[in-house]
Protein backbone atom coordinates (compact mmCIF):
# COMPACT_ATOMS: atom_id res chain seq x y z
CA UNK A 1 0.00 0.00 0.00
CA UNK A 2 1.52 3.06 -1.05
CA UNK A 3 1.26 5.95 1.43
CA UNK A 4 0.02 9.42 1.67
CA UNK A 5 3.12 10.52 1.93
CA UNK A 6 5.09 8.33 -0.76
CA UNK A 7 2.78 9.97 -3.05
CA UNK A 8 3.81 13.57 -2.38
CA UNK A 9 7.51 12.36 -2.49
CA UNK A 10 6.53 10.91 -5.61
CA UNK A 11 5.13 13.89 -7.13
CA UNK A 12 7.64 16.12 -6.00
CA UNK A 13 10.36 13.68 -7.48
CA UNK A 14 7.98 14.14 -10.88
CA UNK A 15 7.96 17.98 -10.52
CA UNK A 16 11.54 17.92 -10.30
CA UNK A 17 12.61 15.68 -13.16
CA UNK A 18 10.00 17.89 -15.02
CA UNK A 19 10.99 21.42 -14.22
CA UNK A 20 15.11 19.90 -15.32
CA UNK A 21 14.09 18.97 -18.29
CA UNK A 22 12.62 22.83 -19.54
CA UNK A 23 15.06 24.15 -21.04
CA UNK A 24 16.28 21.20 -24.02
CA UNK A 25 12.38 19.38 -23.83
CA UNK A 26 10.53 20.48 -27.41
CA UNK A 27 8.42 23.65 -26.38
CA UNK A 28 5.06 22.55 -28.49
CA UNK A 29 4.43 18.85 -27.98
CA UNK A 30 5.30 16.81 -31.03
CA UNK A 31 2.36 14.42 -33.05
CA UNK A 32 3.46 11.34 -30.68
CA UNK A 33 2.81 13.10 -27.78
CA UNK A 34 -0.16 14.64 -28.67
CA UNK A 35 -1.77 11.22 -30.23
CA UNK A 36 -1.36 9.50 -27.01
CA UNK A 37 -3.37 11.67 -25.16
CA UNK A 38 -5.99 9.65 -26.23
CA UNK A 39 -4.94 7.23 -23.27
CA UNK A 40 -6.71 9.88 -20.98
CA UNK A 41 -9.90 9.30 -22.94
CA UNK A 42 -11.33 6.60 -20.48
CA UNK A 43 -14.61 5.23 -18.90
CA UNK A 44 -15.09 7.13 -15.81
CA UNK A 45 -13.84 3.75 -13.64
CA UNK A 46 -16.59 2.20 -11.34
CA UNK A 47 -14.05 1.14 -8.83
CA UNK A 48 -11.11 2.98 -6.65
CA UNK A 49 -8.39 3.17 -8.43
CA UNK A 50 -4.84 3.07 -7.46
CA UNK A 51 -3.27 6.17 -6.77
CA UNK A 52 0.56 5.90 -8.07
CA UNK A 53 -0.96 4.06 -10.74
CA UNK A 54 -3.08 7.05 -11.47
CA UNK A 55 0.26 9.47 -10.98
CA UNK A 56 2.25 7.42 -13.17
CA UNK A 57 -0.65 7.48 -16.32
CA UNK A 58 -0.53 11.38 -15.57
CA UNK A 59 3.53 11.33 -15.68
CA UNK A 60 3.67 9.54 -18.50
CA UNK A 61 0.96 10.81 -20.91
CA UNK A 62 0.87 14.38 -19.49
CA UNK A 63 3.93 15.08 -19.42
CA UNK A 64 5.19 14.78 -23.14
CA UNK A 65 2.43 16.45 -24.14
CA UNK A 66 2.69 19.44 -21.98
CA UNK A 67 3.74 23.20 -23.68
CA UNK A 68 6.94 23.99 -22.30
CA UNK A 69 5.63 27.35 -21.73
CA UNK A 70 7.49 27.98 -18.36
CA UNK A 71 10.20 27.71 -20.03
CA UNK A 72 13.11 29.73 -22.15
CA UNK A 73 12.21 29.53 -24.97
CA UNK A 74 8.55 30.25 -25.38
CA UNK A 75 7.36 33.89 -26.57
CA UNK A 76 3.64 33.20 -27.06
CA UNK A 77 0.95 35.44 -25.86
CA UNK A 78 2.20 37.13 -22.39
CA UNK A 79 2.98 33.96 -20.32
CA UNK A 80 6.16 34.35 -17.58
CA UNK A 81 7.58 30.74 -16.20
CA UNK A 82 7.44 30.66 -12.80
CA UNK A 83 10.77 31.89 -10.46
CA UNK A 84 11.97 29.15 -8.40
CA UNK A 85 10.53 30.87 -4.93
CA UNK A 86 7.53 31.19 -5.77
CA UNK A 87 6.89 27.81 -7.43
CA UNK A 88 8.27 26.25 -4.17
CA UNK A 89 6.18 28.65 -1.84
CA UNK A 90 3.12 27.38 -3.68
CA UNK A 91 3.96 23.84 -3.06
CA UNK A 92 3.96 24.25 0.48
CA UNK A 93 0.72 26.09 0.52
CA UNK A 94 -0.51 23.76 -1.73
CA UNK A 95 -0.44 21.05 1.68
CA UNK A 96 -1.86 23.74 3.55
CA UNK A 97 -4.61 23.81 1.66
CA UNK A 98 -5.90 26.79 3.00
CA UNK A 99 -9.43 28.74 2.09
CA UNK A 100 -8.21 32.41 2.39
CA UNK A 101 -11.66 34.19 2.48
CA UNK A 102 -10.85 35.58 5.79
CA UNK A 103 -8.68 35.28 8.91
CA UNK A 104 -11.27 33.31 10.22
CA UNK A 105 -10.62 30.38 8.00
CA UNK A 106 -6.81 31.47 7.90
CA UNK A 107 -4.97 33.35 10.01
CA UNK A 108 -1.74 32.98 8.52
CA UNK A 109 -3.09 33.47 4.44
CA UNK A 110 -4.47 36.86 6.00
CA UNK A 111 -1.51 37.64 6.89
CA UNK A 112 0.83 37.01 4.03
CA UNK A 113 -1.80 38.82 1.48
CA UNK A 114 -2.22 41.74 3.99
CA UNK A 115 1.89 42.21 3.76
CA UNK A 116 1.67 41.41 -0.25
CA UNK A 117 -1.13 43.78 -0.95
CA UNK A 118 1.18 46.42 0.77
CA UNK A 119 3.96 46.03 -1.43
CA UNK A 120 1.81 46.06 -4.13
CA UNK A 121 0.55 49.04 -3.72
CA UNK A 122 4.85 50.19 -2.91
CA UNK A 123 5.92 48.54 -5.75
CA UNK A 124 3.43 49.77 -8.22
CA UNK A 125 3.21 52.88 -6.67
CA UNK A 126 -0.78 53.32 -5.95
CA UNK A 127 -2.62 54.84 -3.86
CA UNK A 128 -2.00 53.14 -0.41
CA UNK A 129 -5.10 53.32 0.85
CA UNK A 130 -6.81 51.16 -2.47
CA UNK A 131 -8.16 48.03 -1.83
CA UNK A 132 -6.49 44.90 -3.54
CA UNK A 133 -8.22 41.92 -3.73
CA UNK A 134 -6.30 38.60 -4.90
CA UNK A 135 -8.02 35.97 -7.55
CA UNK A 136 -7.92 33.58 -10.38
CA UNK A 137 -7.30 36.09 -13.41
CA UNK A 138 -7.03 39.91 -14.48
CA UNK A 139 -10.23 38.79 -16.14
CA UNK A 140 -11.75 38.02 -12.86
CA UNK A 141 -10.72 41.68 -11.59
CA UNK A 142 -11.95 43.34 -14.17
CA UNK A 143 -15.30 42.05 -13.37
CA UNK A 144 -15.16 42.97 -9.59
CA UNK A 145 -13.76 46.50 -10.88
CA UNK A 146 -15.93 47.71 -13.48
CA UNK A 147 -19.06 45.70 -11.25
CA UNK A 148 -17.69 48.48 -8.34
CA UNK A 149 -17.60 51.10 -11.37
CA UNK A 150 -21.26 50.92 -11.94
CA UNK A 151 -22.48 50.76 -9.16
CA UNK A 152 -20.53 53.98 -7.72
CA UNK A 153 -21.52 55.88 -10.86
CA UNK A 154 -25.56 55.22 -10.19
CA UNK A 155 -25.08 55.08 -6.65
CA UNK A 156 -23.77 58.89 -7.93
CA UNK A 157 -26.90 59.18 -9.97
CA UNK A 158 -29.25 58.70 -6.61
CA UNK A 159 -29.91 54.84 -8.02
CA UNK A 160 -29.46 52.02 -5.97
CA UNK A 161 -28.13 48.96 -8.45
CA UNK A 162 -28.12 46.25 -5.20
CA UNK A 163 -31.99 46.99 -4.40
CA UNK A 164 -33.25 48.40 -7.82
CA UNK A 165 -31.47 46.19 -10.26
CA UNK A 166 -30.49 47.57 -13.51
CA UNK A 167 -34.00 47.89 -15.65
CA UNK A 168 -34.58 51.87 -15.91
CA UNK A 169 -31.38 52.90 -14.15
CA UNK A 170 -29.41 55.64 -15.51
CA UNK A 171 -27.38 54.87 -18.76
CA UNK A 172 -23.58 54.90 -18.18
CA UNK A 173 -21.33 54.97 -21.01
CA UNK A 174 -18.27 53.16 -21.37
CA UNK A 175 -15.45 54.83 -23.37
CA UNK A 176 -12.47 52.63 -24.39
CA UNK A 177 -10.07 52.02 -27.24
CA UNK A 178 -10.91 49.99 -29.88
CA UNK A 179 -8.44 47.63 -29.35
CA UNK A 180 -9.29 47.02 -26.12
CA UNK A 181 -8.25 43.74 -24.56
CA UNK A 182 -10.90 41.01 -25.74
CA UNK A 183 -11.29 39.99 -21.89
CA UNK A 184 -12.40 43.63 -20.90
CA UNK A 185 -14.97 43.51 -23.35
CA UNK A 186 -16.31 39.72 -22.61
CA UNK A 187 -16.32 41.60 -18.98
CA UNK A 188 -18.39 44.47 -20.14
CA UNK A 189 -20.54 42.06 -22.66
CA UNK A 190 -21.14 39.50 -19.27
CA UNK A 191 -21.82 42.69 -16.97
CA UNK A 192 -24.65 43.65 -19.95
CA UNK A 193 -23.55 47.23 -20.99
CA UNK A 194 -24.32 46.16 -24.79
CA UNK A 195 -22.31 46.94 -27.65
CA UNK A 196 -24.41 50.31 -28.68
CA UNK A 197 -23.26 51.72 -25.56
CA UNK A 198 -19.40 51.28 -25.91
CA UNK A 199 -17.94 54.32 -27.90
CA UNK A 200 -14.97 52.78 -29.10
CA UNK A 201 -11.91 55.33 -29.46
CA UNK A 202 -9.34 54.73 -32.68
CA UNK A 203 -5.94 53.89 -31.82
CA UNK A 204 -2.35 55.49 -33.47
CA UNK A 205 -0.16 52.71 -35.20
CA UNK A 206 1.53 52.05 -31.58
CA UNK A 207 -1.22 51.11 -30.46
CA UNK A 208 -2.55 53.91 -27.94
CA UNK A 209 -5.73 56.02 -28.25
CA UNK A 210 -6.11 58.91 -30.22
CA UNK A 211 -6.56 61.57 -27.74
CA UNK A 212 -8.32 64.12 -30.00
CA UNK A 213 -10.51 61.05 -30.44
CA UNK A 214 -11.97 60.92 -27.02
CA UNK A 215 -15.22 61.86 -26.50
CA UNK A 216 -16.73 64.39 -23.75
CA UNK A 217 -16.59 62.63 -20.40
CA UNK A 218 -18.71 63.09 -17.64
CA UNK A 219 -20.26 61.41 -14.65
CA UNK A 220 -21.98 58.70 -16.12
CA UNK A 221 -18.69 57.58 -18.01
CA UNK A 222 -17.13 54.41 -17.57
CA UNK A 223 -13.59 55.05 -19.39
CA UNK A 224 -11.60 51.65 -19.49
CA UNK A 225 -7.64 51.95 -20.80
CA UNK A 226 -4.53 49.82 -21.40
CA UNK A 227 -1.36 49.92 -19.44
CA UNK A 228 0.39 47.05 -22.36
CA UNK A 229 -1.63 46.87 -25.38
CA UNK A 230 -0.93 43.18 -26.49
CA UNK A 231 0.01 43.68 -29.69
CA UNK A 232 2.37 46.46 -29.19
CA UNK A 233 3.23 46.48 -25.67
CA UNK A 234 1.71 50.50 -26.51
CA UNK A 235 0.70 52.38 -23.36
CA UNK A 236 -2.53 54.87 -23.09
CA UNK A 237 -1.89 58.78 -22.91
CA UNK A 238 -2.74 58.53 -18.68
CA UNK A 239 -0.96 62.03 -18.39
CA UNK A 240 -2.96 63.98 -20.13
CA UNK A 241 -6.23 61.68 -20.13
CA UNK A 242 -6.76 60.88 -16.40
CA UNK A 243 -6.84 64.62 -14.93
CA UNK A 244 -9.61 65.51 -17.32
CA UNK A 245 -11.51 61.93 -16.85
CA UNK A 246 -11.32 62.82 -12.89
CA UNK A 247 -12.93 66.24 -13.38
CA UNK A 248 -15.38 65.48 -15.24
CA UNK A 249 -16.49 62.61 -12.78
CA UNK A 250 -15.49 59.34 -14.85
CA UNK A 251 -14.54 56.38 -13.39
CA UNK A 252 -11.67 55.59 -15.21
CA UNK A 253 -10.04 51.24 -15.03
CA UNK A 254 -6.56 50.57 -15.72
CA UNK A 255 -6.35 47.00 -17.42
CA UNK A 256 -2.70 46.49 -16.89
CA UNK A 257 -2.54 42.98 -16.74
CA UNK A 258 1.23 42.80 -17.73
CA UNK A 259 1.88 45.99 -18.24
CA UNK A 260 1.69 47.58 -15.62
CA UNK A 261 4.73 46.03 -13.84
CA UNK A 262 6.59 48.83 -16.12
CA UNK A 263 5.67 51.08 -13.24
CA UNK A 264 7.91 49.11 -10.75
CA UNK A 265 11.40 49.47 -13.61
CA UNK A 266 13.50 52.72 -13.68
CA UNK A 267 13.66 52.24 -17.34
CA UNK A 268 10.00 52.27 -18.41
CA UNK A 269 7.83 53.54 -15.72
CA UNK A 270 7.63 56.71 -17.42
CA UNK A 271 4.86 54.79 -19.40
CA UNK A 272 2.58 54.74 -16.72
CA UNK A 273 2.89 58.37 -15.92
CA UNK A 274 -0.14 59.91 -14.38
CA UNK A 275 -1.67 56.28 -14.19
CA UNK A 276 -2.36 56.46 -9.94
CA UNK A 277 -4.90 59.32 -10.76
CA UNK A 278 -7.28 56.20 -12.04
CA UNK A 279 -10.08 54.47 -10.16
CA UNK A 280 -8.78 51.08 -10.34
CA UNK A 281 -6.36 48.67 -11.90
CA UNK A 282 -6.22 44.81 -12.97
CA UNK A 283 -2.86 43.63 -13.02
CA UNK A 284 -1.65 39.83 -13.43
CA UNK A 285 0.87 38.25 -10.93
CA UNK A 286 1.16 34.93 -13.55
CA UNK A 287 2.39 37.01 -16.49
CA UNK A 288 5.16 39.55 -15.91
CA UNK A 289 5.95 38.88 -12.32
CA UNK A 290 6.44 34.92 -12.62
CA UNK A 291 4.33 32.97 -10.45
CA UNK A 292 2.43 30.20 -10.81
CA UNK A 293 -1.20 30.17 -12.43
CA UNK A 294 -3.70 31.99 -11.39
CA UNK A 295 -2.64 34.77 -9.68
CA UNK A 296 -3.88 38.01 -10.22
CA UNK A 297 -4.81 41.38 -8.43
CA UNK A 298 -7.66 44.25 -8.32
CA UNK A 299 -7.14 46.75 -7.31
CA UNK A 300 -9.28 50.13 -5.96
CA UNK A 301 -8.43 53.30 -4.84
CA UNK A 302 -12.61 53.06 -2.94
CA UNK A 303 -11.62 50.28 -1.12
CA UNK A 304 -14.84 50.79 0.72
CA UNK A 305 -16.68 50.60 -2.66
CA UNK A 306 -15.07 47.17 -3.27
CA UNK A 307 -15.81 46.21 -0.38
CA UNK A 308 -19.43 47.30 -0.18
CA UNK A 309 -19.71 45.47 -4.28
CA UNK A 310 -18.35 42.53 -3.55
CA UNK A 311 -19.65 41.78 -0.06
CA UNK A 312 -20.61 38.05 1.26
CA UNK A 313 -21.06 38.63 4.54
CA UNK A 314 -23.46 35.94 5.96
CA UNK A 315 -24.53 34.68 8.95
CA UNK A 316 -22.43 32.03 9.48
CA UNK A 317 -19.86 33.81 7.72
CA UNK A 318 -18.94 37.41 8.97
CA UNK A 319 -15.73 39.34 8.58
CA UNK A 320 -14.74 42.96 7.86
CA UNK A 321 -14.66 44.42 4.80
CA UNK A 322 -10.81 44.24 4.18
CA UNK A 323 -11.06 40.29 4.20
CA UNK A 324 -10.55 38.64 0.96
CA UNK A 325 -13.69 37.40 0.31
CA UNK A 326 -15.98 40.72 0.52
CA UNK A 327 -12.61 41.98 -2.43
CA UNK A 328 -13.20 39.62 -4.94
CA UNK A 329 -15.31 37.09 -6.67
CA UNK A 330 -14.87 34.24 -5.20
CA UNK A 331 -16.00 33.17 -1.56
CA UNK A 332 -13.74 30.48 -1.36
CA UNK A 333 -10.11 30.01 -2.99
CA UNK A 334 -6.73 29.14 -2.22
CA UNK A 335 -4.23 31.66 -0.78
CA UNK A 336 -3.09 33.21 -4.18
CA UNK A 337 -1.01 35.81 -2.73
CA UNK A 338 0.99 33.73 -1.30
CA UNK A 339 3.66 32.75 -4.50
CA UNK A 340 3.00 36.82 -4.67
CA UNK A 341 4.44 37.48 -1.86
CA UNK A 342 7.46 35.25 -2.23
CA UNK A 343 8.03 36.37 -5.80
CA UNK A 344 8.13 40.29 -4.72
CA UNK A 345 10.06 39.34 -1.71
CA UNK A 346 12.47 37.17 -3.37
CA UNK A 347 13.14 39.59 -6.15
CA UNK A 348 12.97 42.85 -4.02
CA UNK A 349 11.98 46.15 -5.34
CA UNK A 350 15.13 46.16 -7.26
CA UNK A 351 14.92 42.34 -8.57
CA UNK A 352 11.67 43.11 -10.12
CA UNK A 353 12.59 46.64 -12.09
CA UNK A 354 15.84 44.33 -13.11
CA UNK A 355 13.88 41.65 -15.04
CA UNK A 356 11.07 44.21 -16.25
CA UNK A 357 14.49 46.15 -17.52
CA UNK A 358 15.88 43.19 -18.61
CA UNK A 359 13.34 41.70 -20.62
CA UNK A 360 12.13 45.08 -22.33
CA UNK A 361 16.36 45.33 -23.34
CA UNK A 362 15.90 41.21 -24.81
CA UNK A 363 12.99 42.54 -26.74
CA UNK A 364 15.07 45.53 -28.44
CA UNK A 365 17.54 42.84 -29.09
CA UNK A 366 15.01 41.02 -31.18
CA UNK A 367 13.79 43.62 -33.09
CA UNK A 368 17.57 44.60 -34.26
CA UNK A 369 18.39 40.91 -34.57
CA UNK A 370 15.30 40.66 -36.90
CA UNK A 371 15.55 44.08 -39.16
CA UNK A 372 18.47 42.98 -39.34
CA UNK A 373 17.59 39.74 -40.70
CA UNK A 374 15.11 41.35 -43.10
CA UNK A 375 12.20 41.13 -41.35
CA UNK A 376 10.13 44.29 -40.84
CA UNK A 377 9.17 44.85 -37.03
CA UNK A 378 5.79 46.54 -36.77
CA UNK A 379 5.64 48.82 -33.66
CA UNK A 380 7.95 51.06 -31.64
CA UNK A 381 9.31 48.45 -29.15
CA UNK A 382 8.62 50.65 -26.19
CA UNK A 383 7.95 47.49 -23.99
CA UNK A 384 9.11 43.67 -23.94
CA UNK A 385 6.33 43.38 -27.42
CA UNK A 386 7.55 42.95 -30.71
CA UNK A 387 5.13 42.55 -33.64
CA UNK A 388 6.85 41.78 -36.84
CA UNK A 389 6.15 40.54 -40.52
CA UNK A 390 8.07 39.26 -43.24
CA UNK A 391 8.05 40.18 -46.97
CA UNK A 392 4.47 38.89 -47.55
CA UNK A 393 1.84 36.92 -46.18
CA UNK A 394 2.43 33.95 -46.94
CA UNK A 395 5.84 34.25 -45.93
CA UNK A 396 5.09 35.18 -42.73
CA UNK A 397 2.28 32.83 -41.95
CA UNK A 398 4.63 29.60 -43.20
CA UNK A 399 7.77 31.31 -40.98
CA UNK A 400 5.25 31.45 -38.29
CA UNK A 401 4.46 27.18 -38.68
CA UNK A 402 7.83 26.19 -39.49
CA UNK A 403 9.38 27.94 -36.22
CA UNK A 404 5.98 26.11 -33.87
CA UNK A 405 7.18 23.08 -35.33
CA UNK A 406 10.79 23.58 -35.48
CA UNK A 407 10.25 22.47 -31.04
CA UNK A 408 12.81 24.97 -30.76
CA UNK A 409 10.71 28.51 -29.85
CA UNK A 410 6.99 28.91 -30.26
CA UNK A 411 5.35 32.00 -30.90
CA UNK A 412 2.23 32.79 -32.16
CA UNK A 413 0.38 34.36 -34.72
CA UNK A 414 -1.24 37.73 -34.95
CA UNK A 415 -3.35 40.58 -37.13
CA UNK A 416 -2.02 44.01 -37.10
CA UNK A 417 -3.80 46.68 -39.68
CA UNK A 418 -5.65 43.91 -40.96
CA UNK A 419 -2.81 41.78 -42.57
CA UNK A 420 -1.13 38.63 -40.89
CA UNK A 421 2.15 39.01 -38.13
CA UNK A 422 3.82 37.62 -35.24
CA UNK A 423 4.22 38.48 -31.99
CA UNK A 424 7.25 37.63 -29.41
CA UNK A 425 7.21 38.17 -26.04
CA UNK A 426 9.53 38.29 -23.56
CA UNK A 427 8.27 37.30 -20.37
CA UNK A 428 10.24 34.99 -18.46
CA UNK A 429 12.85 34.89 -15.81
CA UNK A 430 14.78 31.83 -17.27
CA UNK A 431 15.18 33.53 -20.82
CA UNK A 432 18.68 34.47 -21.48
CA UNK A 433 20.48 36.86 -24.43
CA UNK A 434 21.96 32.96 -25.60
CA UNK A 435 18.24 32.42 -26.03
CA UNK A 436 17.43 35.75 -27.61
CA UNK A 437 20.05 34.67 -30.28
CA UNK A 438 19.19 31.51 -31.31
CA UNK A 439 15.53 32.39 -31.77
CA UNK A 440 17.34 35.24 -33.80
CA UNK A 441 19.30 32.73 -35.56
CA UNK A 442 16.67 30.54 -36.41
CA UNK A 443 14.29 33.46 -37.82
CA UNK A 444 16.89 34.26 -39.85
CA UNK A 445 17.43 30.96 -41.23
CA UNK A 446 14.04 30.49 -41.98
CA UNK A 447 13.22 34.03 -43.85
CA UNK A 448 16.53 32.81 -45.97
CA UNK A 449 14.78 29.35 -47.03
CA UNK A 450 11.59 30.64 -47.34
CA UNK A 451 10.49 31.60 -50.49
CA UNK A 452 9.07 35.29 -50.47
C1 LIG B 1 -3.75 38.40 -20.48
C2 LIG B 1 -4.39 39.74 -20.55
C3 LIG B 1 -5.64 39.96 -19.94
C4 LIG B 1 -6.40 38.87 -19.25
O1 LIG B 1 -5.70 38.38 -18.16
P1 LIG B 1 -6.05 36.95 -17.55
O2 LIG B 1 -5.28 36.90 -16.29
O3 LIG B 1 -5.60 35.95 -18.57
O4 LIG B 1 -7.52 36.92 -17.35
C5 LIG B 1 -6.15 41.23 -20.00
N1 LIG B 1 -5.50 42.22 -20.62
C6 LIG B 1 -4.31 42.05 -21.22
C7 LIG B 1 -3.65 43.21 -21.87
C8 LIG B 1 -3.71 40.80 -21.20
O5 LIG B 1 -2.52 40.61 -21.78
Amino acid sequence: MTTEFDLLAYAERQAVDYVQSLEHRPVFPDEPARRALSGFDEPLPEQPQDAATILEQLSRLGGPATVASAGPNYYGFVIGSSLPVASAAERIALAWDQCASSAVNSPAADAIERTAARWLLDILDLPRNSAVGFGTSATAGALSALTTARRVLLARAGWDMDRQGLAGAPAIRVVCPENIHITVRKVLRLLGFGEDNIVNVPCDDRGRLCLDAVPALNDRTLLCLQAGEVNTGGFDPFAELLPRARKAGAWVHIDGAFGLWARASNTHAYLTEGIDLADSWTVDAHKWLNTPYDGAMVICRHADALAQAMNSDADYAQADPTAQKNLGLEFSRRARGIPIWAALKGLGRQGVAGMVERHCALAGRVAEGLSAAGYRVLNEVVLNQVLVRADTDEQTRAIVQAAQQSGQVWFGPSVWQNRPAFRISVSSWRTEERHIEALIGLLARLKHEMPS
